[in-house]
Formats: C-alpha cells, sequence, structure tokens
C-alpha cells in the first residue's frame, strides 16, 4: 500500500454505516443510496489526501443524500419581469386546474369512456364543448403544444400541396420553431406572397392555383413591422379563400379568449372574432396568455376538425389525462368573466396594480438590505414587465422592483456572484443583471413570507 499515510486513518464503509449521525438515514434515504454517499465521500476524501474526523464526515455524507433528494425540477420566485417566461415553464395553472389534474392523477376516469350510453369516447370532448362554447367554433381538438397545432394542421390539410403565407409572416419563435420548417416537416409547399413590410389582397389571390391547399396567416407575436407597412386583414383573405373554395388557417399564437384591453393590457387577437372574420381553423397555445398548461388548441369548421382528428399523426400528439384535466379546469374559470383576473395567476398577474407591487418593494426593501450586507445599496425603482412568451413583444406594463446596487466601483464579477448565490437559495430566487445592477422585478411574487424566509437563508449564506 502507497497510500498516503493520512488516508489509511479513514474509517471502513461499515463502520461509516454504524455512526451515529448515519444510522438514523439509513431508514430516510434507503441503504443502497446510504453506502453509495459514504463509498463517494471516503473516495473524495482519499483523492484529497485528507482524513476528517469521523463527525464531518458524517455531514458531508448528510450534504451529498440531501442534495441527492433534492428534486431537479424545483419552485423559484420569478422576478424577472417576464410573466409568461418559457424557461419558467410559462403559466402558473389556476387552483381548480391544479385540483383537477390531481383528481385525474389519483383516480381512473372517463377519459375516452362515454358514461351516458357507456361505450367508448374520445378524449378531446371532454374540452371540445367548453372550447366551443368559448370561441364560438363548430369543433375542437387538442395536441400537446402550438407547434404541435400548427404540424398537425398543415399535414392534414396540406400535405403535397400549396399553403399560401406572406412573406411579413414567416416568424420564428424561439429558435426551433421556423414555419418554413414546420411547413417542410408536414410537407406542404409554402408558397410566400408579397415583401416582407408589404402584402396586399392581390397577392394572395395572385398565387393561388389548382395545387392550392389552404391560405394561411400566422399572427406575428413576438415581432412588430412598423413604418411603410400594409398587411390583409384576416377577413380579407377569409373572403378570398373561399371564393375559391380553400379554407383560411390561421395560427395565433398566444390568442385570448378574452379581449384584454377591457383588462387594461395591451389587445391580443381574440379567438372568437378571428373566427367571427371567417378564419375556417385557428390554432393557439394553452400556456401563454390562456394561463393553463402546454397544449396546442385547435377550433374551427366542423368538416377540418374531423379531418385533422383523424390524421395518423394525431395519435402521436394527444395530451394526456392529466393535461386535459388541468385544460378544463383552466377553460371552467373563463365561464365567470368577472372573477377571471382573481382566478387565473396569469391574468391576476398581468393586471397586478402598479401601486400594489409598490408598496411590496418598499415592504421588502430593509428585508433585503439587512440580507445583503454592507456592500449593497438597495433601492426601489419603477420598472417594465412583459407578458413574455411571445406575446405582446412591443408593449410593456409599468412595475415597481428592487435595484440592488454595489457601493465599491467595477462591480460586475460580485453583481454576478450575488445572482448565483440568490439562485442557490432553498428556492431560487431569479432577478436580472442590467446597467451594472441587479434587478428584481416584483410584479410575479405573491408569496411575500416564503421571499422573507428566503431573505434569511440568504443572509445565513454571506
Ligand atoms: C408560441 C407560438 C407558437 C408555438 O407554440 P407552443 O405552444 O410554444 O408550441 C407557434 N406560433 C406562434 C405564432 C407562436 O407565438
Amino acid at each position: 500500500m502507497d497510500a498516503p499515510l493520512q488516508t489509511q486513518r479513514l474509517p471502513a464503509v461499515d463502520r461509516m454505516l454504524r455512526h451515529g449521525r448515519i444510522a438514523p438515514l439509513l431508514a430516510r434515504f434507503g441503504h443502497l443510496e446510504v453506502v453509495e454517499a459514504v463509498r463517494a465521500e471516503l473516495a473524495a476524501c482519499r483523492a484529497a489526501g485528507t482524513a476528517p474526523e469521523e463527525a464531518r464526515i458524517a455531514d458531508s455524507v448528510f450534504d451529498r443524500l440531501a442534495a441527492r433528494a433534492r428534486p431537479a425540477l424545483r419552485p423559484m420566485f420569478n422576478l424577472t419581469g417576464t410573466v409568461l417566461h418559457t424557461n419558467f415553464g410559462r403559466a402558473v395553472l389556476s387552483e381548480a386546474a391544479v385540483e383537477h389534474a390531481a383528481t385525474a392523477m389519483r383516480s381512473p376516469c372517463n377519459l375516452e369512456y362515454r358514461l351516458e350510453g357507456r361505450g367508448r369516447g374520445e378524449r378531446d370532448e371532454l374540452v371540445e364543448g367548453l372550447l366551443c362554447e368559448l370561441t364560438g367554433a363548430e369543433a375542437a381538438t387538442v395536441v400537446n403544444n402550438n407547434a404541435a397545432a400548427v404540424l398537425l394542421v398543415l399535414a392534414a390539410l396540406a400535405k403535397g400541396r400549396d399553403v399560401i403565407l406572406s412573406r411579413g409572416e414567416l416568424v420564428e419563435i424561439g429558435g426551433s420553431f421556423r414555419i418554413p420548417d414546420v411547413m417542410r416537416a408536414a410537407q406542404a409547399r409554402l408558397v410566400e406572397v408579397g415583401t416582407t413590410n408589404r402584402t396586399h389582397a392581390s397577392d394572395y389571390a395572385g398565387a393561388i392555383g389548382p395545387r392550392s391547399a389552404a391560405l394561411m396567416k400566422v399572427h406575428a407575436s413576438n415581432y412588430a413591422i412598423s413604418g411603410f407597412v400594409a398587411s390583409v386583414t384576416e377577413a380579407e383573405v377569409a373572403t378570398i379563400a373561399h371564393a375559391n373554395n380553400l379554407p383560411l388557417v390561421v395560427d395565433l399564437g398566444s390568442g385570448s379568449l378574452v379581449d384584454l384591453s377591457t383588462l387594461g393590457l395591451p389587445r391580443e387577437p381574440v379567438v372568437r372574432d378571428v373566427l367571427a372574420a371567417g378564419a375556417d381553423v385557428v390554432t393557439f397555445s394553452g400556456d401563454k396568455l390562456l394561463g393553463g398548461p402546454q397544449a396546442g388548441l385547435i377550433v374551427g369548421r366542423k368538416d377540418l376538425i374531423a379531418r385533422i382528428r383523424k390524421h395518423p399523426l394525431k395519435r402521436a400528439l394527444r395530451p394526456s389525462k392529466i393535461i386535459l384535466a388541468a385544460l378544463e379546469g383552466t377553460l371552467r374559470a373563463y365561464r365567470c368573466p368577472d372573477s377571471l383576473t382573481r382566478n387565473l395567476p396569469t391574468l391576476r398577474l398581468l393586471t397586478r396594480p402598479k401601486d400594489e407591487i409598490a408598496l411590496l418593494a418598499a415592504r421588502l426593501q430593509l428585508p433585503m438590505t439587512a440580507a445583503l450586507g454592507g456592500e449593497w445599496r438597495v433601492e426601489i425603482v419603477d420598472v417594465a414587465s412583459q407578458v413574455g412568451s411571445g406575446s405582446l413583444p412591443v408593449e410593456t406594463i409599468p412595475s415597481a422592483g428592487l435595484t440592488v446596487i454595489s457601493k465599491r466601483p467595477k462591480a460586475g464579477a460580485a453583481l454576478n456572484a450575488l445572482a448565483a448565490r440568490l439562485a442557490a437559495l432553498p428556492v431560487p430566487v431569479i432577478g436580472r443583471i442590467a446597467d451594472n445592477r441587479l434587478i428584481l422585478d416584483l410584479r410575479c411574487l405573491e408569496d411575500e413570507a416564503g421571499f422573507l424566509v428566503q431573505l434569511g437563508d440568504l443572509e445565513k449564506s454571506a
């Protein structure tokens, strides 16, 4: 043996398993996990050439076990100011949606079973009635997300044929969803008309031919073209489509079931209006402005929805009972428009008054200052929240928050270290760094008590 003398004094695995601090962990974490953690810790000591006291080894073993027991997916405080943050899971669901999903998880349920008439049903039927009621559509179907909805609609209605779309609407959503690529994946042929900034009714009409399958409009969710611009309304494109016996397909991206301007928010297209304007099929997301689970909703004409539903891809893209239950729970809230901004977290957070957020900032300024220690100054600031997820990109919502500024010059590295400490808290706190300061937009902070607990932990971590 030529191991350093130091590490020859390390205890054996068995001895550590009988240690007073380790033995109780066996029942909690399981024998295998504890043995592995002890082995890993002893190996780390050997590699480092150290032999700590047994109590210290036991503490490290506990830390290893606790770290492994912590779930990968964890709740966080989203203080970025982006309400529907794609990286943070977009919409936070309503209690009703959570309850309904939990019920579906705990028990067998009538997912594809008709209780009246007792026979096999379609899982879509669970929410189709609600979707039709809320949008005025004849029929509806649901898939995993809106990207899947667009893919399925194009594959079912336009495979091997032409889809006519304005050059101003060749959207890319967050990297991997690009309209031309989705067309190719669906084996539809994209026929671009007009220019980036101007498209006219005659452009659509002139592109229609024997190979045409549909006219399409895509809502420019995450960008705006301004200046010398012209586009054709859904109603006009629908008129051209219908005169040629073709359907108009509209991808709304976010879409909304209610007119957000009545809630004091920037306007987004309302699904019901787009259908009323003549769109034959409309697709939109479940977890953007709708405020529900990740899902792609397809609503429109009965015959077209039936074709979409029959396509083999539908089976591959269908949502689970958990999602359908959460979606039903979410959609039901729209039957009571007066309490929407109370019941749906997305709309509640988006409409939260700035005064209320500023009062919260005032209450948290001192605790935050105390938790951070002498090196930092904490100020109350006006900030601008964003809806996020590509919704309403050019409009912001006035909000309030805290900004953390170093008292020292050239604090870039210290600022990054502070952001890392906040992200390492038991419930991570995520803000954003801009102009050499850390900004915490408090629009999405509802659990004030929980946040104060994190500040306590932050103070200890100094
Ligand atoms: C967000 C968006 C999509 C993709 O929707 P997901 O639900 O993220 O799959 C597609 N089209 C538009 C216009 C969008 O805004």
